[in-house]
């Protein structure tokens, strides 16, 4: 396994598998990784002859009040489990590469990026389709995998990669869960232990939602005050959003009369996660 930190290198040496005819897949993270992760890796193993994972905690996408610097950095224990999964090539910029003095050039997908997560969070999405752009550009993949966890920012890199022609095809696989359903996460690792188990309420919630419309309940505001309740009995959480939204615009529906995806997200304590569960109508 390669670890390559300067972004010409990593793009020079690809080029040259690219001419090869070697089929390149590509798994963008912050690092942290864990199951989630693992199980886009290994499907990229799968389905490519070379994949690259990037660990990057992109700090163009973290609001000035948010985590970036107590974001979980354990490099070591990432390269090995790449090494594991037999990654052929991880890389790991520093930010002085991808942003250099002088850079001002950012890509925003408009409309998507200020709905649900992007109003609590002005820029973050921002920040998220600039480094994918980078990305793309320096490692020049065919297949890009991405995870439904973050259902929103799939959407938006969907967008971005149809809007400006990246030739790269996306593959968004499911959200991996801890056997009680918690989505597994970098994040999850500011929880104590009581916080994990209000942690649960989300995918509780979530599950409730979907009950309520499989047994033919289709009022979207009836359905958000159930799960709201179920939320607020749990003393550390604090809702952000809950939202019942179409699955290309993002938009809210108030009738459920299609297939929809049920989202939000709760601070558990200082921490703020985010969850999601598509329902199928009908
Ligand atoms: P991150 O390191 O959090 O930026 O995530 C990198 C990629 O892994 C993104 O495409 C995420 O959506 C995906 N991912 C994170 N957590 C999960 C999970 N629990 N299941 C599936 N994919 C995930």
């Amino acid at each position: 396994m390669k670890v390559i930190r300067v972004p010409e290198k990593i793009t020079k040496l690809l080029k040259a598998a690219r001419n090869k005819g070697r089929h390149i897949g590509f798994v963008p993270t912050m690092g942290a990784l864990h199951q989630g992760h693992s199980s886009l890796i290994t499907q990229a193993k799968k389905e490519n002859d070379l994949v690259v994972v990037s660990i990057f905690v992109n700090p163009v996408q973290f609001g000035p009040r948010e985590d970036l610097n107590s974001y979980p950095r354990p490099l070591k224990n990432d390269l090995w489990l790449c090494r594991k999964h037999k990654v052929d090539i991880v890389f790991l910029p520093e930010s002085k590469n991808m942003y250099p003095e002088g850079f001002t050039t950012f890509v925003s997908v408009e409309k998507l990026s200020n709905l649900l997560c992007g109003a609590t969070r002005p820029g973050h999405f921002r920040g998220v389709t600039t480094v994918v752009a980078k990305l793309l550009n320096i490692v020049g993949p065919d297949v890009l995998y991405l995870g439904q966890k973050d259902a929103q920012q799939a959407v938006i890199i969907k967008r971005m990669v149809s809007d400006l022609n990246f030739p790269v095809k996306v593959r968004v696989l499911p959200t991996v869960r801890q056997k009680d359903g918690l989505a597994l996460s970098s994040r999850n690792a500011y929880l104590n232990a009581a916080q994990k188990l209000d942690a649960l309420v989300l995918f509780k919630a979530l599950s409730l939602a979907k009950i309520l419309i499989n047994h033919g309940q289709q009022d979207a505001t009836r359905i958000i005050s159930r799960i709201k309740e179920l939320i607020n009995k749990k003393k550390q959480a604090c809702i952000d959003y809950i939202a019942i939204v179409d699955l290309e615009k993002l938009q809210g529906i108030k009738k459920i009369d299609r297939d929809c995806m049920i989202c939000l997200a709760v601070k558990i304590g200082k921490t703020r996660l985010i969850d999601n569960l598509v329902v199928k109508y009908g």
